[in-house]
C-alpha cells in the first residue's frame, strides 16, 4: 500500500496537544519557553516505518494507514455521550471505563481512546469530530503484510505500555513499538524518529504559525528499509511442509551465516496481529499452551541432539589424536563399557572404521572414540574440559549472538557439572558415555545444529547466523562478518564429509536422495519421555535430520526437527531433502509424490494422544488445567509490564518440564541419581 504514502513523505499527524505553556514546562524542563497569553499545540510527525524485504528483493512487510481516536480528558466539553457512543458502537460502560483509564494516565496529556478505526468508522467519526471537544484523530501506520508466512521472523507491532513509556521517554501513550523478531531487534532503525512542531494558537484557538519561528521544532527522521537474509519462497515451502506437525526448520548459507529460512510449526498468519482484533488474537495464541504457536522451536527448542552429535564426537577424537581415519572398533550390536553396562547399537554389528561408523551411525564406534578422548587425559576432569572446549568453539553451550530476540544456550557439560553429581571425582569416561551419541547431558537447539552443519560444510569455521542482510544507508553489524574458527583442524573435516555423503548413498537417508544434488547429512532420533506420577512414560520419538548441500561448494546447511516424528528417516529426512531441492533447483521439485505425502501428512493424532489424556491419569489432567490458568494470569501481568520475552521463557520451561527428552540406553545418567 505504498501508494497511500508518497515515498519519503513525512506523515504529518493531526492535532495532538493543546496546553498552556505552563504545562509544557512541566512536561519538559529543558524546554525554555516563556509563558505568554497564547496556547501552544504540539504536532508530532510520525515517519513511516521502514519496509522489510527478502534476500531477493521481494516486499514482505509494508504499511497501511490507521486512525486512533485520542482524548485529552481535561478538554472534554458538552459531550453528547449517547450520540458519541452510538457512532463508535460502544456502550456507555465502555465509554466510562476508557475515560477513567485516560484520566489515570493523565488528565492533560493525550491518550488513545479507541485504537485503529477501520475506514468506515473513520469516515463516520470524521464528519462529527468538530463537535467533540477533547477528542481528535491521530493518523498512524500499521503493518501491511504481503505474505502470510514468517510471523516468528517478523515479530509484531504493538502499543507501548506504561512500563515502556517509563523506561524509554521517547515513546508517548498510543505510540507503536516492535516486539519479537526483527521488529524488536531493528526497532530503532525501522521506526525512525518522530518530529515535533510547536504551533501557536490565539485565544480563539486559531493557528497563528510556528512558535518562535520554529526554533524548537525537530524534523522527523524516516525509518529505514531493511533487507532480510530470508528466502521467502523457501520459508513458504518450509511452513507448508510443516503443516499439521510441530517442530522447526533452520536453513543457513554456510559461506555467510545468512539465515535462509526459520520455520516454526505451528505458526500463524502475521496479519492476525494487526488491527482491533490484535489483542484478542494474541491472547489466544499466548494461551495455547499445548501447541504453543508463539514458541519459536527453531531457536528455543533444546533437545539432546542424538546421532547428529556423533559428527562432533568424531571431530574431537581426530583432533585429540586418539583415532585416525583407519582406526577400527568392533561393534557387538553394542558397546560393553564395564561392570555389565552396555550401550545398544542397531547398525548390524561388525568392524567399524570412521567412514562406516558415520554412515551406519554405529553407537559402539562413537562410544569407543569418546572413551578414548576422555581417557587420554590424566583425569577425566581434564578430558571433559578439553572436549567441552572443542564443542564451545562451534558456538555450542552459549547464546549464538544472532540478531533475533535471544534463544537458548543449549548445554555442554564441563567437569564442574559432573563434580556436582559425583563429588570427590567419583565419575569417569564410562559414567558419561551417553554424551558420545548425543544423548547424555548435551542439549542443542535446531539453529545450533544447523550452524554445526554450516561449520562442517566450511571445514572448520562459521559466521554467526543472522537475519539482516542490508540496512538502507548503513552497514550491518561487524560481528556478522567475523569468521569464527573452530579448534578442529581443517584436514579432519574431509573424512567426516565423505561419511555424511554416504549416509545418502549407503545409509539411513538412502530414500531421500535428490537426483543431481550431492547431499551430506545425518539422521537422528531423540527419544522422548515424560514422567507421570513418578512413572516414566515414553512418547513417540522426535525425528531429527541435519544436512548440507551440495557436497562441493555448499550453498545450504539445514536442521529439521519434527516433534514426535519417530525415526529421522520418516519425516525429518524427506523434509530436509525437499527443502534442499527447493533452494538449489528453485522451482522444480522432481519428487511430487513425496512432496504431497509430506505436505498432507499430519501428526495430529500423535499429539492428541497426550492432550486426550491417553498417557495421563485423571489427576494429572486436573493439574494440567491448573497450570494453564496460571499462564493466563501471568499473561495479564505481562501486558502491563511488557515482558513477553520473559514469559516466553517461562512457557518453554513449562514445556520442558512436561515433555522431557531423555535417553534410554543411559543407565548411569547423573540426572537420575
Ligand atoms: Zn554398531
Amino acid at each position: 500500500m505504498r501508494k497511500l504514502f508518497l515515498p519519503g513523505l513525512i506523515v504529518v499527524t493531526a492535532v495532538l496537544l493543546i496546553a498552556r505553556l505552563f504545562y509544557l514546562q512541566i512536561l519538559d524542563d529543558s524546554f525554555k519557553i516563556k509563558s505568554d497569553n497564547n496556547a501552544i499545540k504540539i504536532v508530532y510527525d510520525y515517519p513511516e516505518r521502514g519496509y522489510i524485504y527478502d534476500r531477493n528483493g521481494e516486499l514482505l512487510v509494508a504499511n497501511q494507514p490507521s486512525y486512533d481516536i485520542m482524548v485529552i480528558p481535561k478538554d472534554i466539553k458538552n459531550l453528547d455521550t449517547l450520540e458519541f457512543c452510538t457512532i463508535l458502537n460502544i456502550t456507555k460502560e465502555d465509554f466510562i471505563k476508557k475515560i477513567e483509564k485516560a484520566k489515570i494516565y493523565s488528565p492533560r496529556l493525550p491518550s488513545v481512546f479507541l485504537p485503529q478505526l477501520n475506514k468506515m468508522e473513520y469516515a463516520a467519526f470524521q464528519e462529527k469530530i468538530r463537535k467533540y471537544e477533547g477528542f481528535y484523530i491521530q493518523k498512524r501506520s500499521l503493518r501491511d503484510y504481503q505474505v502470510n508466512v514468517g510471523a516468528n521472523v517478523f515479530g509484531y507491532i504493538t502499543q507501548v505500555n506504561d512500563a515502556i513509556i517509563k523506561k524509554h521517554p521517547y515513546y508517548k501513550s498510543g505510540d507503536l513499538i516492535g516486539m519479537q523478531g526483527v521488529e524488536q531487534t531493528y526497532e530503532e532503525i525501522l521506526r525512525g524518529i518522530k518530529g515535533v512542531k510547536y504551533r501557536q494558537r490565539d485565544r480563539f484557538n486559531k493557528d497563528i504559525g510556528p512558535y518562535k519561528e520554529g526554533i524548537y521544532d525537530t524534523i522527523a527522521v524516516q525509518g529505514k528499509d531493511i533487507t532480510l537474509t530470508l528466502d521467502v519462497e523457501l520459508q513458504k515451502y518450509g511452513e507448508a511442509l510443516m503443516k499439521n506437525k510441530r517442530g522447526g526448520i533452520v536453513a543457513i548459507e554456510p559461506r555467510t551465516g545468512e539465515i535462509l529460512a526459520l520455520v516454526t510449526a505451528p505458526s500463524y498468519d502475521p496479519a492476525i496481529l494487526v488491527g482491533r482484533e490484535r489483542s484478542k488474537n494474541y491472547t489466544a495464541l499466548y494461551n495455547d499452551s499445548i501447541s504453543m504457536p508463539l514458541f519459536d522451536r527453531g531457536l528455543l527448542a533444546e533437545y539432546p541432539p542424538g546421532s547428529p552429535f556423533k559428527i562432533l564426537t568424531a571431530l574431537v577424537g581426530l583432533q585429540e589424536g586418539v583415532i585416525d581415519e583407519k582406526t577400527q572398533f568392533v561393534c557387538n550390536h553394542g558397546f560393553s563399557y564395564g561392570r555389565g553396562s552396555f550401550m545398544r547399537c542397531h547398525c548390524g554389528g561388525g568392524v567399524r572404521d570412521l567412514h562406516v561408523g558415520i554412515y551406519k551411525s554405529c553407537n559402539a564406534y562413537f562410544g569407543n572414540v569418546y572413551k578414548r578422548t576422555i581417557d587420554k587425559f590424566q583425569k577425566p576432569r581434564y578430558g571433559v574440559n578439553a572436549w567441552s572446549g572443542h564443542l564451545k568453539s562451534f558456538g555450542l553451550g552459549n547464546f549464538m549472538g544472532y540478531d533475533l530476540p535471544p534463544g537458548r544456550k543449549g548445554h555442554i557439560p564441563t567437569s564442574n557439572y559432573y563434580d556436582r553429581w559425583y563429588p570427590n571425582g567419583g565419575w569417569r569416561s564410562t559414567t558419561i558415555i551417553s554424551n558420545s551419541i548425543g544423548q547424555g547431558e548435551v542439549l542443542m537447539t535446531p539453529i545450533q545444529l544447523a550452524n554445526m552443519m554450516a561449520t562442517v560444510a566450511n571445514e572448520g569455521y562459521y559466521y554467526t547466523p543472522h537475519i539482516i542482510k542490508k540496512i538502507k544507508g548503513q552497514p550491518i553489524d561487524k560481528k556478522f562478518r567475523t569468521k569464527h574458527i573452530t579448534t578442529i583442524d581443517k584436514q579432519y573435516f574431509k573424512p567426516i564429509i565423505n561419511g555424511l555423503f554416504d549416509v545418502y548413498n549407503l545409509g539411513t537417508a538412502y530414500g531421500s536422495r535428490v537426483e543431481g544434488i550431492e547431499i551430506c547429512g545425518k539422521t537422528g532420533t531423540a527419544e522422548n519421555f515424560t514422567k507421570i506420577n513418578g512413572k516414566r512414560v515414553q512418547l513417540q520419538d522426535h525425528s531429527v535430520f541435519v544436512a548440507f548441500a551440495p557436497r562441493i561448494n555448499p550453498k545450504i546447511a539445514i536442521a529439521v526437527l519434527v516433534e514426535n516424528g519417530h525415526y529421522g528417516a520418516t519425516w525429518a529426512a524427506p523434509i530436509t531433502s525437499l527443502m534442499i531441492e527447493k533452494y538449489i533447483k528453485k522451482d522444480t521439485i522432481t519428487r511430487v509424490d513425496l512432496e504431497r505425502r509430506m505436505m498432507e501428512g499430519s501428526l495430529q493424532a500423535e499429539y492428541d494422544k497426550v492432550v486426550n489424556g491417553f498417557y495421563f491419569e485423571p489427576k494429572d489432567k486436573k493439574k494440567d488445567s491448573k497450570e494453564k490458568t496460571e499462564v493466563t494470569e501471568k499473561n495479564k501481568g505481562d501486558k502491563k509490564t511488557g515482558t513477553q520475552k520473559e514469559d516466553k521463557k517461562d512457557d518453554s520451561q513449562k514445556n520442558n518440564a512436561n515433555i522431557k527428552v531423555t535417553a534410554t540406553d543411559n543407565k548411569q545418567k547423573p540426572k537420575n541419581k
